[in-house]
């Protein structure tokens, strides 16, 4: 069986663990956790990077420095996972899904002004597939109008958009390191911070609400609960896991490259065949290979191409139901104008697996989808 993911281990996790160990610090915020933070940072240009349980959790508390109150809006795209619109929905908001664009799949900024209402506070963008969504049109957008931008970046860390790193260029933004991503720590995340009015209070919020990390730096004689917060840092165990992957992202992505250039040439004559389509990235895009996908013809092709790939012991799968249409988000957001392209590509969409070491395995991988697109235009 081929797996769809497998965690890739640079080698240096145990021992950096290890000294974590012998540091003895334990809970968060230790010496890994600044080691992580400052990559970011450096990596990314970002005002400040926290280290947080998840993307999840970097996403709540993106929603909470934002002081949303119930009613007010969050525009996003449907095609996401679950927790762009959760942590908004938590705060009482309502995510207002407006479509995608057909190429990339990310949000259609040319959709998104139509969408604003006066309750309108925020877009959160995704860029799925760690391609770059249209950032120059989503801040003019933003600017004009007053809102704030959040970009969930879970997928897309080293990847760029006009020469300049994602997570930089919203207010707030959410990377994950679950270990279905480019860089991981297992479960794991941080939130960016771009907008300096905002760094202060995103320390106390995810310190409980205390103002303890101005404590440790001596800035005040006593720690004491100043607002809304939860614990959101992860120990110093996960953040040494983290530190060995980041400090080699830069060679683990240049391998996922590699891997993406092999399926796209792969899949180009079976494009030329009328069989699927390709990812789509715009010249503008640095992308990072966070997936393949492809685009099968209709649902019926991609259910057969599947459950052939199953019989070839081969994981491929799908994602996302829609959230527009998912129970959830029935009940908790609004739809903003045709979702064709959401309810078209999400039909149609197939992950091929992807992880670093299938290099090893291409050829099975490739017999076995040229066979499955066979079948499926039998
Ligand atoms: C993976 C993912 C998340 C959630 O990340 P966790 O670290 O598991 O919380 C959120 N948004 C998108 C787009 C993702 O791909």
């Amino acid at each position: 069986m081929i797996p769809f993911n497998k965690p890739y281990m640079t080698g240096c996790e145990l021992d950096y663990i290890q000294q974590a160990h012998a540091n003895g610090h334990l809970s968060g915020d230790g010496p890994f956790t600044h080691r992580c933070q400052t990559w970011l940072e450096q990596t990314i240009g970002c005002q400040k990077a926290l280290l947080t349980h998840s993307c999840t959790a970097a996403l709540e508390m993106a929603a909470m420095l934002l002081d949303l109150q119930p009613g007010d809006e969050v525009i996003m795209p449907s095609y996401t996972f679950v927790s762009t619109a959760n942590a908004f929905v938590l705060r009482g908001a309502v995510p207002v899904f407006v479509d995608i664009r057909e190429d990339t799949l990310n949000i259609d900024e040319a959709r998104i002004e139509a969408a604003i209402t006066p309750r309108t506070r925020a877009i959160c963008v995704v860029h799925y597939a760690g391609v770059g969504c249209e950032m120059g049109a989503i801040m003019a957008i933003a600017n004009r109008h007053g809102l704030y931008v959040i970009e969930d970046d879970a997928q897309g860390i080293l990847s760029t958009y006009r020469g300049r790193p994602l997570g930089s260029f919203g207010h707030l933004a959410a990377l994950s390191f679950h270990e279905t991503k480019n860089l991981i720590s297992g479960e794991g995340g941080a939130l960016l911070i771009n907008d300096p009015r905002l760094v202060e209070r995103a320390e106390v919020l995810r310190e409980k609400g205390t103002n303890r990390s101005k404590f440790f730096r001596g800035q005040v004689d006593k720690y004491t609960w100043v607002d809304i917060g939860s614990s959101y840092l992860p120990g110093e165990i996960v953040a040494a896991f983290l530190a060995a992957q980041l400090e080699q992202g830069v060679a683990i992505t240049k391998r996922r490259l590699d891997l993406w250039a092999s399926y796209h040439q792969w899949a180009e004559t079976h494009e030329s065949a009328g069989q699927l389509r390709r990812p789509i990235v715009p010249a503008h895009c640095v992308q990072n290979a966070h997936m393949y996908y492809m685009l099968l013809p209709d649902l019926a092709a991609r259910t057969a191409f599947l459950s052939e790939l199953r019989r070839l012991e081969v994981g491929a799968v799908f994602h996302y139901v829609p959230l527009h249409s998912a129970p959830g988000g029935v009940r908790y957001g609004r739809v903003h104008g045709s979702m064709d392209h959401t309810d078209n590509l999400s039909e149609r969409l197939v992950r091929m697996p992807f992880w670093v070491g299938l290099e090893d395995h291409l050829g099975t991988v490739f017999d076995a989808a040229t066979r499955a697109l066979e079948t499926c235009h039998a």
